[in-house]
């Protein structure tokens, strides 16, 4: 079974899409890796959600990316009277320290560092940025403010609080519980919430070691004034456009956008755009055609994934949304446009024998018209190498490792197939002809290039380079 594009779909999974019918009709119209949000439902939810994709994973034989998100020092309105209210502009209402099921004078926003820092003038924004409100007063237990923009408050959305220095720690304790939990089941990546500063990951990879790839979720303006340590400390990225819209400027989303999904490539770290890209399928069988721009933006900015949030965890439409993104990107991808506009943000060449090679296969693969480059890779980095060249020819990515062909469903142009290791030169055309044929990337009479690293097995090495011709 074989994707036909080379940008990666993330789906978030929710109550929408957490049986094991849905998660299986949600691969099938295209999801790569599955996002679990550990900001919303229980460990067990989690656990069940995690059995049923890695049976599913089983079932249809391809490697599945499962991506713990963790919460991190968000600050979240509690619950509601009847799940939601609505506030109109000009109004009053009150937040509260303590309390559940509130009403506009009595919401619950457990954060006492809120308390602590926020001041008459600041403002509070709910839900991503949808209600707006200025604070009028507060006290020790409860804050009043106004509404500047209406809408609708539902249970536990996201608050910020841009003009407020909130003193945190990226891991909260219930971050730490859920990690070891996470980690436990086995996921793939965990993605870090706020991440401010280089330490903050420091922090996070002692705790995960190699047990999982580390994510940075860029959404603090904090973190793009020190980008190029976080993404060296990271093993992929996440613009999180949701707060990091609320926190800078929305003119400015797009353009960072775009430096980000660059400083990732030339990194050869995986960067994926979320965030509202199909948002009004939350409740609309199709798009606006402002989001299917969205997403084919992101794809020809050459991110390596695009991903769905609410569309596809708590929305009407999630399989629907999942078969649009498919559609979008493989139509982006064939646009007579899109492979000028790749190569134009191509990085220049890094000057080690490793960056050299991918780059040479990826052009040989081209020049010859061959079927695939195969790449054998024992971390993933031989892979990743190539796709950064962001080559026309797919990429076929053999490893031994199963996490490693995990983490590869979100590589850009990726297809990984788990396989034994091999030690001979015979061994390693015998198995390329094998897996090729096997996985529907070639036929008699073509050819494929192949990467490998000599000695076999060992990561880091990036050295040998061949074509072989399928009889
Ligand atoms: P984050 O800041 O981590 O993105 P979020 O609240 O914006 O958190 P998303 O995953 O981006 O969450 O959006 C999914 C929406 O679906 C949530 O706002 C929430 O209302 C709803 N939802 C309900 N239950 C779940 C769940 N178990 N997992 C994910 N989303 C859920
Ligand atoms: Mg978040
Ligand atoms: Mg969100």
């Amino acid at each position: 079974m074989r994707r036909h594009r080379r940008a990666k779909i993330v789906a978030t999974v929710g109550p929408a899409s957490n049986s094991p019918e849905m998660l299986k009709r949600l691969f099938m119209a295209g999801v790569d890796t599955f996002r679990l949000n550990f900001s919303h439902g229980t460990h067990e939810d989690h656990a069940k959600v995690h059995a049923a994709i890695r049976a599913l994973e089983a079932e249809v034989g391809r490697p599945i990316g499962i991506l713990q998100d963790l919460q991190g020092p968000k600050i979240r309105v509690g619950t509601i009277r009847d799940g939601k209210i609505t506030v109109k502009a000009g109004e009053t209402i009150r937040f509260v320290r303590n309390g559940a099921d509130g009403d506009k004078d009595s919401i619950p926003l457990p954060h006492p560092e809120i308390f602590a820092a926020a001041a008459p003038g600041h403002h509070l924004l709910i839900d991503d940025g949808r209600v707006r409100v200025e604070i009028t007063g507060l006290s020790d237990d409860h804050i009043d403010a106004k509404v500047l923009f209406g809408g609708t408050i539902s249970n536990r959305k996201g608050v910020n609080v841009p003009n407020t220095v909130l003193e945190l720690s990226p891991l909260t304790a219930k971050d730490r519980a859920d990690l070891a939990f996470g980690l436990e089941l086995g996921v793939d990546w965990v993605a870090l919430s706020f991440v401010q500063k280089p330490g903050d990951l420091l922090e996070a990879r002692g705790l995960i070691g190699d047990r999982a790839g580390l994510m940075s979720k860029i959404e603090k303006p904090a973190a793009l004034e020190r980008i190029d340590d976080i993404i060296r400390l990271s093993d992929a990225v996440m613009v999180a456009r949701g707060d990091l819209g609320v926190e800078i400027p929305h003119e400015e989303v797009p353009g960072r956008q775009k430096e980000l999904v660059r400083a990732c490539r030339l990194a050869v770290k995986p960067v994926i755009v979320a965030t509202q890209m199909l948002d009004s399928m939350v409740a609309a069988p199709t798009p606006t055609r402002a989001e299917a721009s969205d997403v084919a933006t992101a794809v020809y900015d050459g991110a390596d994934a695009v991903m769905l949030s609410a569309e596809s965890a708590s929305g009407s439409y999630p399989v629907e949304a999942v078969a649009m993104m498919d559609r979008i990107i493989r139509s982006t991808e064939q646009h007579k446009l899109y492979r000028s506009i790749i190569d134009a943000s191509a990085p220049g060449e890094e000057q080690t024998a490793p960056h050299a090679v991918a780059a040479a296969a990826a052009e040989l693969a081209e020049v010859i018209h061959s079927s695939a480059i195969v790449a054998f890779t024992s971390s993933g980095t031989t892979a990743a190498r190539i796709a950064r060249k962001r080559p026309a020819v797919p990429i076929l990515a053999i490893t031994s490792d199963s996490a490693v062909s995990r983490r590869l469903s979100l590589l850009w142009g990726a297809h990984s197939v788990m396989s034994a290791d091999i030690h001979t030169y015979e061994e390693m055309v015998e198995r390329a002809i094998n897996v090729g044929q096997l996985e529907g990337f070639v036929r008699p009479n073509e050819s494929m290039v192949v990467v490998a690293g000599i000695p076999f097995a060992q990561a880091g090495t990036t050295n040998n380079l061949r074509v072989i011709q399928v009889s």
